[in-house]
């Protein structure tokens, strides 16, 4: 039986089918690269052990054909970056919800292990430090775009949840913080491949608001590991659980820390969010993931710093663009 990775050709989803195989299963991902792309994967075409079926998750007899052949699913498929979830709220909804609701439908059906990776959005603007998997959500209103995709995240964990407590189903729920590495595109917002493209073209690194704001970022290599474990882990079943790293930076010191591993001439340049989101967007000012469960559980600690993240991506994309 193969392992099922929804939205496989994605980034963090095309390193977990390495992941994968690597271990000796064999992989069925389901990917109708939106935002997910055929390239993450084309290496692994002709492998025997590897198949891709390129298709939307809302289609429920494919989804139901393929749990049924699986002995596990990892749950990636979703609208991903900010700038995404801001511009097509629609599909962005409809791709969380109704994807989650239509494979975990299947799971509950053929009794498989289903593994959400879920994402810290879903903490919300809350300001606690760092976060805790039981701590209060705080979403902004409605009418802010952003919201949308922490609110469909969320509804995706009570759904998860509802199907471990009413009937057992092994499902794990991983709350996903920045996660970055090779094979991430910049192309749906996300900072850390933006700075370091901008970087290596010389070109001025756009720092949102006044670049104050905190993230911590994980290599996306330290997250696989952490999903494979906690599939295999009983006592993670039923539960939240917080992955990622527990380093702190603001956006501002990351930009500077690319501009010197580039060896770039950019300036810094800072604007407003207004100018980069469009009006009305809330950002928050500091994220940061208590680990102190997963560490519990699998014994985790995030093993590569932010210079290892910034030297691998700088890597890749220098021999991408020979
Ligand atoms: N950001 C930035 N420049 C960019 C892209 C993002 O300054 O080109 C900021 C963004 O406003 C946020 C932080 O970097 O404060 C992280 O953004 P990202 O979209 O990567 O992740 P998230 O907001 O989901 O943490």
């Amino acid at each position: 039986m193969s392992i099922l990775v929804t939205g496989g050709a994605g980034f963090i989803g095309s390193h977990l089918c390495r992941a994968l195989l690597a271990k000796g299963e064999e992989v069925t991902v389901i990917d109708d690269l939106s935002t997910g792309s055929y390239d993450n994967l084309a290496d692994l075409e002709g492998n025997q052990a590897f198949r891709l079926i390129v298709e939307d998750v809302n289609n429920q007899a494919l989804v139901d054909d393929c749990v049924r052949q699986s002995s596990a699913v990892y749950h990636l498929a979703s609208a991903v970056g900010v700038r995404l979830i801001i511009e097509q709220p629609v599909r962005t909804i409809h791709s969380i919800v109704g994807g989650t609701e239509s494979v975990l439908k299947a799971c509950a059906r053929y009794r498989r292990p289903f593994l959400l990776t879920s994402s810290s959005e879903v903490y919300g603007k809350g300001s606690k430090v760092p976060f805790a998997e039981d701590d209060d959500t705080v979403m902004g209103a409605t009418s802010t775009r952003r919201w949308s995709y922490a609110c469909a995240k969320a509804l995706d964990e009570f759904l998860a949840l509802a199907h471990w407590v009413e009937t057992r189903l092994p499902v794990v729920i991983v709350r996903l913080f920045n996660t970055v590495g090779p094979r991430q595109t910049g192309q749906y917002g996300m900072v850390l491949p933006n700075f370091v493209k901008q970087a290596l073209n010389n070109e001025p690194i756009m720092v949102y608001g006044d670049g104050m704001q905190t993230r911590c970022f994980a290599h996306v290599q330290d997250v696989v590991e952490a999903l494979l474990a906690l599939m295999n882990c009983p006592q993670a079943r039923g539960q939240v659980i917080n992955v990622g790293n527990n380093q702190e930076v603001s956006i501002y010191e990351l930009a500077l820390r690319i501009k010197e591993q580039c060896g770039s001439s950019s300036e810094i340049k800072k604007i407003p969010y207004e100018q980069a989101y469009g009006e009305g967007f809330d950002d928050m000012r500091r994220r940061v993931p208590d680990l102190s469960k997963v560490h519990r559980l699998i014994g985790y600690k995030a093993k590569r710093d932010l210079q290892q993240i910034i030297s691998d991506v700088i890597a890749e994309m220098k021999a991408a663009h020979k």
